[in-house]
């Protein structure tokens, strides 16, 4: 978002100048200053669609979808949602623990044994 807003402000300025230099040459310039408010319009709507599509997602996720287009892309969402939900979980499961050398469970970091399979966990082995 900050980076569109960015691109939105050098937008802005860009059109600045060119209103400038509009005044000055006329016509020539004048279709830079249109081209650049349809830039502009379009990352408006870009944004508008990226709206649009999280409410409709929300809107109908648990719905049957008869649409095939759209039952794909849900789909597709559902699928990284999942993957980003099990990611986030491994960073937090990640954190002040070790994995076991042995069977591969996460243990305490102060732990001396593991939980899952006994095995003495040494930091030595950790390579
Ligand atoms: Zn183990």
């Amino acid at each position: 978002m900050d980076f569109l807003n960015s691109i939105d402000q050098a937008m802005n300025k860009a059109k600045e100048v060119f209103d400038v230099a509009c005044k000055k040459t006329g016509e020539v310039v004048n279709t830079q200053k249109q081209k650049f408010d349809v830039s502009s319009l379009e990352n408006k709507r870009a944004k508008d669609f990226e709206k649009l599509g999280s409410l409709y997602f929300d809107l109908i996720k648990n719905e049957k979808i008869e649409n095939e287009s759209i039952a794909e892309l849900v789909a597709a969402i559902k699928e990284k949602n999942e993957k980003i939900e099990e990611l986030q979980n491994e960073i937090l499961n990640a954190k002040n623990k070790r994995i076991c050398a042995n069977c591969g469970a996460y243990i305490e970091e102060s732990s001396i044994y593991c939980n899952s399979c006994g095995a003495k966990v040494t930091i030595e082995d950790e390579e």
